[in-house]
């Protein structure tokens, strides 16, 4: 018997979903940032844990600045 890797309880046929030869409940099948739904046609895989095509880390880091940050204190 499969147990998911995100709960540890076992797999049953009727509510499994297999992805990188491993077995998850259908309800554990989703994004680890914000629990978004997956399906097997859009989920990441990604330091062994699962990401929806929003939350999944990019691979370089990319430094984004800020928006909104005013550089200058405003009007004398
Ligand atoms: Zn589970
Ligand atoms: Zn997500």
């Amino acid at each position: 018997m499969d147990h998911c890797p995100s709960c540890t309880r076992r797999v049953y046929v009727i509510e499994k979903i297999e992805a990188n030869g491993r077995v998850y409940h259908k309800n554990c099948f989703k994004c680890k940032e914000d629990g978004c739904r997956l399906t097997l046609a859009n989920f990441h895989f990604h330091d062994n844990e699962l990401f929806c095509p929003k939350h999944v880390p990019k691979l370089q880091a990319i430094v984004v600045p800020m928006k909104g940050q005013p550089e200058h204190m405003g009007r004398l």
